[in-house]
């Protein structure tokens, strides 16, 4: 495995790749580091499918509001390159700020519509930052195949439409979430959990299970699941929404509010977003609530 700090670096690595075979398929993992078993299976699937595999360790000041936790983000450089290598990663490209903006950048990246809402409405800019770092990415490295987690869900909608929409020969894979045995959602960000807040966090993963049990009641409409989504989140006394949406997706359209949800048989999303003090997690499930199509 090989470590790349700067561009130069990663261009020469990724030319000898494809000089010793014009045929090499090239696979890109982008993350903010940190890593974990969520990240771990991306770089999996990424090396089961490609010829090499690149990993990008990069805390994108870009997709961090003023108010975030960008200087706070934990870091752990020595444990994120012994994991990519027991998953068999080739090149982790770990570059400093300034080697990815030299001077501020005057080029914007936004993707409109899918950003209005969940944590494009929650986080202004974030979606900009992160379509300018991933579109960064793609021309650096160049991969056929870039892996996301589903467990971002909007990302991967917002990336997808920016490589429909620039035409970027890319293939944007998505890859399931992650999860503790207990049902949390691997994140980076659980580490600041206290030991009662960690507890209480299942409740996310505790509400999408119940609102796939609705989602089977006859009759439920969105408006009446949410509210008692919500309700089964307030359980947890630390628990402060920031939203629970039921969308279309991946369009991440209002679907009729006031009509039974089994009536429908198009693809939605149950997205989540809870702080536990100042930790904000992410949860979804998808569902396609009339496979028969009656
Ligand atoms: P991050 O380092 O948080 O920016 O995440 C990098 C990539 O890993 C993104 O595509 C995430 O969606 C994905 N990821 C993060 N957590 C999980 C998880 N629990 N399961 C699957 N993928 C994940």
């Amino acid at each position: 495995m090989i470590l790349c700090r700067t561009i130069a670096e990663l261009k020469n690595e990724l030319y000898s790749i494809k000089h010793s075979n014009d045929q090499a398929t090239i696979g890109l993992v982008p993350t903010m580091g940190f890593l974990h078993e969520g990240h771990a299976s991306l770089m999996r699937q990424s090396v089961a499918e490609n010829i090499a595999s690149v990993l990008s360790i990069f805390v994108n000041p870009m997709q961090f509001g003023p108010n975030e936790d960008f200087e706070r983000y934990p870091r752990d450089e020595a444990r994120d390159l012994a994991i990519a290598k027991e998953n068999g990663i080739d090149i982790v490209f770990m570059p400093e700020v300034k080697e990815m903006y030299p001077s501020k950048p005057r080029t914007s990246v936004m993707i409109s519509q899918l950003t209005e809402r969940l944590c494009g409405a929650s986080r202004p800019g974030h979606f900009d930052g992160v379509g300018l770092v991933v579109s960064k990415l793609f021309h650096l490295v160049q991969p056929d195949r870039a892996y996301f987690g589903m467990k971002d869900a909007q990302q991967l909608a917002v990336i997808q439409q920016m490589t429909d929409d620039l035409n970027i020969p890319v293939e944007i894979v998505p890859c399931p979430i992650v999860r503790e045995p207990d049902g949390l959602a691997l994140s980076s960000r659980n580490v600041y959990l206290s030991a009662e807040q960690r507890q209480q966090a299942v409740v996310l993963s505790q509400s999408l299970a119940l609102a796939k049990q609705m989602v089977e009641e006859k009759g439920i409409t969105p408006e009446e699941l949410i509210a008692r989504v919500k309700a089964k989140i307030s359980e947890a006394g630390q628990a402060e929404i920031d939203y629970v949406e039921w969308l279309t997706y991946p369009s991440l359209e209002l679907p009729a509010w006031n009509e039974p949800i089994a009536d429908h048989s198009e693809k939605y999303i149950l997205a989540l977003a809870v702080k536990f003090g100042s930790t904000r997690l992410i949860d979804n499930a998808l569902f396609v609530p009339n496979t028969r199509g009656e």
